[in-house]
């Protein structure tokens, strides 16, 4: 396998030695030669081996323009580099006359931000491959591997091929998983060498650094790992006094860390190539030989085009059973979304049948939470488990989605019911409200082949006295028990996991959409409801006033014609109309509220209750017999006064009208938070926000079980019209009505011939 280029990151953090960053290292593989070149061509740096390859020294050549060592033909095609892209890399056959003698280079040529830079490789011959050889070449390779059916199938045939191609002793292909492990999962050998088919390498064997060079770079070749490396001169650019960026180098020098981990397994030619899936590195083509091999530029070039190949079959190659699975998932989701789409409850739709939910990750377990609600489905962690985890993922998880194949690493409290969460996938669906669907799958525990003791580090004693950790020195299959996993979360379950939290955002806000409209249409026809019956009675008043006018008139001017029958009737007329005006006040009553802006404002409550009980007090009908108990002072509250003067009112009225006690009493008070969740009547959740709740009790004749919620309606009697002091039965009707205009309720408990209580609210 291929050793980065740099100490692994675990190891980075446990040494205290600085080391260079690899992609400017200073110096070369000694098998070329460097030149660094501004845009007028004159050299600033040169590899301190020019001497060896070009028969000149640095000194010969710093300074001097490029034409010093090629034709006019030569540089005219390098001073296009200037023209080009960063990064953009060009090759050449070029000729030096060196010492007398004609020279064969690939002339290899990129530019970086301030200068170019030309790789000069010594070649046999000064012919480029032609384009029907390297046809031949790679046609037959590439039709081998599309007859392939399934991508392990796939990338067997692509490490025989490269290997044939390259005859180095070992070539693997190598697939980096979610963490950045990696394992091979192809391999192509000698046959006498032990195979590493199936081994597992650690993600700290290729650091961040080392995988960025790979994806930007796709072929890294080294002939001979411990060649002693080759400075440049100047060891910076001596405009911009940096150090050159080797990063598309193909002769950048190799890493010492890289050097020890290869010899330490064995390997001296090293070459790589990049397979890149949807622009992120997905695996390497690693071939090792165990001495020193050299490949030609354009066998190299070979290798990288089937590397591009590779790379886009990869999109196609899945294997068979990932493909029937992702398709199965696919129609298992859209048959979901639709369903609960079309259900008038989609919360219930998400959870029956519950096998569907479970399916759609393949999970063995879901809890889906609204609110303080939570329902479990199949093999879960308890209830209390559950809620102790999503205000664990409330705080600490900040994506919508969040997944972990070892939830222990994450939130050691899980431990305890590893058996049925070793995995979660957490979907929220709302950022305001407590809304998510989990998922959960159990520990399996695996036997992983590792590539040696991942964990082990050699100590590497510095030149400066200080120790820093070096790669392990064995590479012999090395056993892991892994536990505290399940199986990984795959990337088509997550993203059905993301459909169908886009589906059930889109199914709540049509939903809201919806009740949007229906509330402005409600609104609408309430207020013409209200204007309707305002129009109505104010109308209706008039004849009715003609109706009582005429017929007292009749009854004053003309009683001594009409008979006592006759009279009889006139009275009944003049009495219903009386009836008659005061339902028609209080249906205009109510339709002035249902227009009503409220007027709140800071309203102490006793003062309040003083001035309703003052009128009753002033009234002849009650004056002997009142006994309003008030039991403590009541507090001051946002209302509109007027109107909770009337709900007062009415409620005091009716406690005094319905009592057939002797000794009747009514008693005005409040509840308090605590008295409230006592009584049962608040939950305990809701606390915080808990208005006081005001009750009117009385000692009087009691309401019927049946009728603690009809009284309320509008003309609403219980008893008939002459029984109980009359009314028209809109008094309570009204006080619910001013009770919602401020958010409140209202609600009656009742013991039939002892007493009733009246409840209510202002919020
Ligand atoms: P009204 O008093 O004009 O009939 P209300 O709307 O105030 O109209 O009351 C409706 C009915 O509810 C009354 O007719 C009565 O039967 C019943 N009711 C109201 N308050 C009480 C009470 N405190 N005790 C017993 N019954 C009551």
């Amino acid at each position: 396998m291929s050793r980065s280029e740099d100490i692994p990151d675990q190891t980075a953090s446990l040494t205290n030695h600085d080391r260079k960053p690899i992609h400017i290292p200073g110096s070369i593989q000694p098998h070329g030669v460097l030149l660094v070149v501004n845009p007028q061509l004159e050299i600033l740096q040169v590899s301190n081996n020019s001497q060896d390859h070009l028969g000149k020294t640095t000194q010969d050549l710093l300074g001097q323009s490029l034409n010093c060592l090629l034709d006019h033909r030569q540089v005219e095609a390098i001073k296009q580099c200037w023209e080009k892209q960063i990064g953009s890399v060009n090759s050449h056959k070029v000729s030096i006359i060196t010492l007398n003698e004609k020279r064969y280079f690939d002339c290899i040529v990129h530019r970086t931000e301030d200068a170019v830079i030309l790789e000069l490789e010594p070649t046999d011959s000064a012919s480029e491959v032609s384009f029907l050889s390297f046809h031949a070449l790679v046609s037959e390779a590439i039709a081998q591997m599309q007859k392939t059916s399934n991508l392990t199938e796939f990338l067997q045939l692509v490490a025989t091929e490269i290997r044939q191609i390259t005859a180095f002793d070992r070539v693997m292909v190598y697939q980096f998983d979610h963490q950045g492990a990696g394992s091979v999962i192809a391999e192509a050998k000698r046959q006498d060498l032990s195979p590493y088919l199936g081994l597992h390498y650690p993600a700290t064997d290729i650091p961040k650094s080392a995988r960025d060079l790979y994806t930007r770079c796709m072929l890294r070749f080294i002939p001979t790992i411990n060649a002693q490396p080759v400075k440049l001169v100047p060891i910076e650019n001596p405009i911009t006094q940096q150090p050159i960026d080797l990063s598309l180098s193909i002769l950048r020098s190799v890493d010492s860390c890289c050097v020890e981990y290869h010899q330490n397994m064995g390997v001296t030619a090293l070459l790589v190539i990049s397979l890149i899936q949807e622009q992120k590195l997905w695996g390497l083509i690693s071939c090792h030989h165990a001495t020193s091999k050299y490949l030609s530029y354009e066998v190299r070039k070979i290798c990288e085009f089937l590397g591009r190949i590779v790379s886009l079959e990869l999109v196609h190659k899945v294997s068979q059973v990932e493909q029937d699975y992702k398709v199965r998932l696919q129609a298992l989701q859209s048959e979901f979304i639709e369903s609960i789409s079309q259900a008038d409850n989609f919360i219930d739709a998400l959870i029956k049948p519950e096998i569907r939910l479970l399916d759609l990750v393949s999970a063995s377990g879901a809890a889906v939470c609204l609110d303080n609600e939570i329902t479990l489905v199949g093999a879960t962690p308890n209830i209390e488990q559950v809620r102790a985890l999503i205000e664990w993922a409330d705080t600490q998880v900040s994506d919508n989605l969040f997944s972990s194949d070892s939830l222990p690493k994450f939130y050691p409290e899980s431990i305890v019911f590893k058996n049925t969460a070793s995995g979660l996938l957490l979907l929220r669906i709302s950022q305001v409200r407590r809304y998510y669907i989990l998922w959960f799958r159990p520990e399996v525990i695996q036997t992983v082949d590792w590539a040696g003791n991942p964990n082990e580090f050699t100590q590497v004693e510095q030149a400066d006295d200080s120790v820093s950790l070096g790669p392990r020195k064995s590479f012999a299959k090395w056993q892991e028990t892994v536990r505290l996993t399940s199986l990984p979360w795959e990337s088509c379950e997550l993203d059905c996991a993301l459909a169908l939290r886009n589906a059930i955002v889109g199914i709540v806000l049509s939903k809201a959409d919806e009740l949007a409209k229906i509330n402005l249409e409600l609104e609408r026809s309430n207020r013409e409801l209200a204007s309707f019956a305002y129009a109505a009675s104010h109308d209706l008043k008039e004849p009715l006033r003609g109706i009582y006018n005429y017929s007292t008139i009749l009854l004053e001017d003309y009683a001594q014609i009409l008979d006592d029958e006759g009279i009889e009737y006139l009275e009944t007329v003049v009495s219903l109309s009386v009836r008659m005006e005061t339902l028609i006040n209080s249906l205009l009553r109510l339709s002035q509220l249902g227009k009503a802006e409220l007027r709140k404002q800071s309203t102490d409550l006793n003062e309040l209750l003083t001035q309703v009980i003052d009128v009753f007090r002033a009234s002849r009908q009650y004056s002997e017999l009142i006994d309003i108990r008030i039991p403590r002072l009541l507090p001051t509250v946002e209302c509109d006064s007027v109107l909770v003067n009337e709900v007062f009112s009415n409620l005091i009225a009716n406690a005094l009208k319905y009592n057939d006690k002797a000794k009747k009493w009514v008693e005005i008070g409040y509840l308090d938070k605590n008295e409230e969740i006592s009584t049962g009547l608040l939950q305990p959740k809701k606390q915080s926000s808990v208005p006081p709740v005001f009750y009117v009790r009385d000692n009087g004749i009691g309401i019927p079980e049946h009728h603690l919620e009809t009284i309320f309606r509008l003309f609403k009697r219980l008893h008939s019209q002459e029984k109980y002091g009359g009314g028209v039965g809109a008094g309570l009707a009204i006080a619910k009505k001013i009770v919602e205009l401020h958010n409140g309720r209202i609600w009656v408990e009742s013991t039939l011939g002892h007493s009733s209580t009246f409840y209510f609210t202002l919020e």
